[in-house]
């Protein structure tokens, strides 16, 4: 068929994550077209989890801060009013497909804990069900993992797990994983990353770390890697080509899976 990728195009359920600098600050405008592609995938029959991140960067100027705080009280008390903020970005530009949000609050441990795993895999199964669109992120009042390491990356792979998902997607500021920093000189793209390859040839610099995030390229990796073993394959993209991430056109780094058993 077409050169789109069929694993895309196919994906019955997918997960996306997006990370605070791309859809907070100057870059809220991002969320429309964020949300534009998200809805194309809702309309032709897919599943679609959104993971966001960008609580405690949407939550900054409310609280009068112009850099992200170094507390970390001061950080959970950032991300409670911006969660609120952010669904409600999210949910106004839902509207305009009439598709309505659904706010699942998460930790890691929620998902290693056998009863709280099982309560959050039947309420996500019922969302989708009722074709709601779970917007996922960590729930940083009690858990702090991903303010400290990974805005999401983290949190992204195992909700992938939680819903069996077809497919996992994980924006970032960088348009593709990369054989060492982009902007050094001799920097070559990756276009696709085997199961069994460590990537050991790659020189890990930021991506999407600046400013009020805390990801980079090593935490992408190690979700992605951490999915891909799961037997979900993964795309690493960038939020700017979402549309044609999500039409299945060759962008990004697309992360093989191990085939499930
Ligand atoms: N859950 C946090 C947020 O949404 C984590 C992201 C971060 O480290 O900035 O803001």
């Amino acid at each position: 068929m077409s050169g789109l990728r069929e694993a895309v195009v196919g994906a019955r359920r997918i997960v996306v994550k997006v990370g605070s600098s791309s859809i907070s600050g100057e870059n809220a405008g991002q969320i429309d077209p964020l949300v534009d592609a998200l809805s194309a995938a809702h309309a032709r029959g897919a599943e679609v989890v959104l993971v966001s991140s960008g609580a405690i960067a949407t939550g900054m100027p409310h609280l009068r801060l112009d850099a992200r705080p170094t507390d970390l009280a001061t950080q959970q008390a950032a991300a409670a009013v911006g969660q609120n903020v952010l669904i409600y970005r999210y949910q106004n530009s839902l509207a305009r497909y009439d598709i309505v949000a659904g706010q699942v609050l998460l930790t890691a441990g929620d998902l290693e804990n056998p009863t709280h795993r099982s309560n959050a895999q039947r309420a996500m199964e019922r969302l989708l069900g009722l074709r709601i669109l779970p917007i996922v992120n960590e729930n940083d009042t009690v858990a702090t993992h991903e303010i400290r390491f990974g805005d999401n990356d983290r949190l992204a792979a195992l909700v992938s797990e939680l819903v069996q998902a077809d497919l996992l997607v994980l924006l970032s500021d960088v348009d593709a994983l990369y054989t060492r920093p982009p902007q050094e000189p001799g920097a070559e793209r990756i276009d696709r990353v085997p199961v069994d390859d460590d990537l050991s040839g790659v020189e890990l610099g930021d991506i999407g770390a600046a400013g009020v995030g805390t990801g980079g390229a090593g935490t992408k990796i190690a979700a992605a890697k951490h999915a891909a073993k799961a037997g979900i394959p993964v795309l690493l993209a960038s939020t700017g080509n979402v549309r044609e991430a999500l039409a299945g056109e060759a962008t990004g780094t697309w992360f093989e899976e191990r085939p499930r058993a």
